[in-house]
């Protein structure tokens, strides 16, 4: 049995929708489908999740929702036309969201969760619709009658252990089940939703509930490319990967596929296939346990911006017991994450993702380290990028990282931090934001080849 998701641009309009159903119908094996909402039909198009965001807030700011409502309504309409549905579809979709807008709850968080999880909600009762109308026998899903439990985070659950077993009665069916992606509920029954790009992070649940011999992703492109399409022209496509390279490339720009969705997935050894539903017959890109290394050490190289520094130094750090641990803390206590935190004998750097960070956070952080840690000089630097370096061969192959800085050398950027994890399958720089383009195609050409420029 496979499981199939399907993207906001796969499920954007009735035409994407119709691709949907031939694939679906093509391989009886394809028996989970994960949707998301609808995403963009062109490139200054808005994705109904943003719809949403937009509506909720004005909802809260107490502002006139009419036209905002109208918006998301409309198109669910569209394509429920286009689609030769009964209307009454989208007789239901509007009542769920005007009802969802009545509870609005006190709390603002749970009213965007639940606001913006309809975006899936109700295009999984729309495609299941569709399905049933052109004689795929499909029943709609509801996460919480099936038991898909979160943590209660926000905007960003995560699933618990109990999920697995109760979704793995989902087998049973012997219709299509369609399932919406990005949320699920937590034990009291409240709504959360997953992290942005959550709908992937579902299939990959389903996926290891049902224990599927192949969870397939279905996006806009053949394959995941070695480097970002937009900066280096034609980069390779990656045929085979596996989690840990996936998951590294994906954590820094890689965003075809969720960084959290890998996990239930990986635990499990299930494969998983990018493919693209605009060109189902492509092979896509397989992400496996384990692949053959071929000569060549790197498999990508991806760029992610919106990092910044917290530099620590002190006289004698490195003989003072707990030290790394205080300064963490003081982190924590301030609900940030950290990503790296390269050291030297007498300096610490922490980095993090800017958008954690607001300028009374960094007050607050520098004070404290100052008074309590008795640091001499703490500072936040800010717009940073880091590069990273991925590929299982990058393990035995020597030279690597001097090929890597020479490379970054030749543009002339400096490099603030350099990384290499103990598993060795990335290398990650810390350079200033401005440079990253030049870098990354100076680094694809020099672990790939010389390519010309866009
Ligand atoms: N619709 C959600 C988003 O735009 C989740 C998803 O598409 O995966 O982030």
């Amino acid at each position: 049995m496979k499981v199939c998701k399907f993207g906001g641009t796969s499920v954007a309009n009735a035409e994407q929708i119709k691709k949907v159903a031939a694939i679906v119908k093509a391989d009886p094996s394809r028996k989970f489908v994960v949707v998301s909402a609808p995403g963009k039909r062109f490139d200054t198009d808005k994705k109904v999740t943003d719809l949403l965001i937009e509506l909720a807030n004005a909802v809260l700011q107490k502002e006139n929702c009419t036209e905002k409502l109208n918006n998301v309504v409309d198109r669910y309409k569209e394509i429920a036309i286009a689609l030769d549905l009964e209307l009454t579809i989208c007789k239901v979709i509007e009542e769920d969201l005007r009802k969802r807008i009545a509870d609005q709850p006190s709390n603002s968080d749970l009213f965007m969760d639940s606001i913006k999880a309809s975006g899936e909600d109700n295009n999984a009762k729309l495609i299941s619709a569709y399905f049933t109308s052109i004689g795929l026998p499909a029943v709609y899903v509801d996460p919480k009658t099936f038991g898909l439990v979160v943590n209660d985070f926000p905007e960003r659950a995560i699933a618990l252990p109990e999920t697995y077993d109760n979704l793995s009665s989902l087998a049973n069916i012997n219709e299509i089940v369609v399932f919406p992606g990005f949320f699920g509920f937590t034990k009291e029954g409240i709504l959360r939703t997953f992290d942005r790009g959550g709908s992937d992070i579902t299939g990959s649940i389903l996926a290891a509930a049902i224990k599927a011999d192949l969870y397939e992703n279905f996006t806009d492109v053949d394959s995941v490319f070695s480097a970002n399409p937009k900066v280096v022209n034609c980069p390779v496509e990656i045929e085979e990967i596996t989690y840990r390279e996936m998951r590294e490339l994906s954590y820094a720009g890689f965003s075809v596929f969720h960084d959290e969705a890998l996990m239930p997935v990986y635990k499990l050894g299930i494969p998983v296939c990018i493919k693209n539903t605009n060109n189902p017959s492509a092979p896509g890109t397989r992400i496996v346990a384990e692949r053959k290394i071929n000569r060549r050490p790197v498999t990508g190289i991806s760029a992610d911006s919106g990092f910044s520094i917290l530099f620590v130094s002190k006289y004698l750090m490195n003989r003072e017991i707990g030290f790394g641990r205080k300064l963490l803390q003081i982190l924590e206590e301030e609900h940030i994450s950290y990503e790296h935190t390269p050291s030297g004998l007498d300096d610490i750097s922490v980095i993090m993702r800017s958008h954690q960070l607001t300028p009374e956070k960094e007050e607050r952080i520098m004070h404290r380290v100052k008074e309590e840690l008795h640091a001499e000089d703490v500072h936040f630097r800010h717009e940073f990028s880091m590069i990273v370096i991925v590929g299982e061969g990058m393990n035995n192959s020597t030279g690597l990282a001097a090929r890597a800085a020479t490379a970054i050398s030749r543009t002339g950027a400096n490099i603030e931090m350099i990384n290499q994890g103990s598993s060795e399958v990335s290398l990650a720089f810390g350079v200033h934001e401005s440079n990253e383009n030049k870098i990354l195609r100076e680094l694809y050409s020099e672990f790939f080849a010389p390519v010309a420029v866009r």
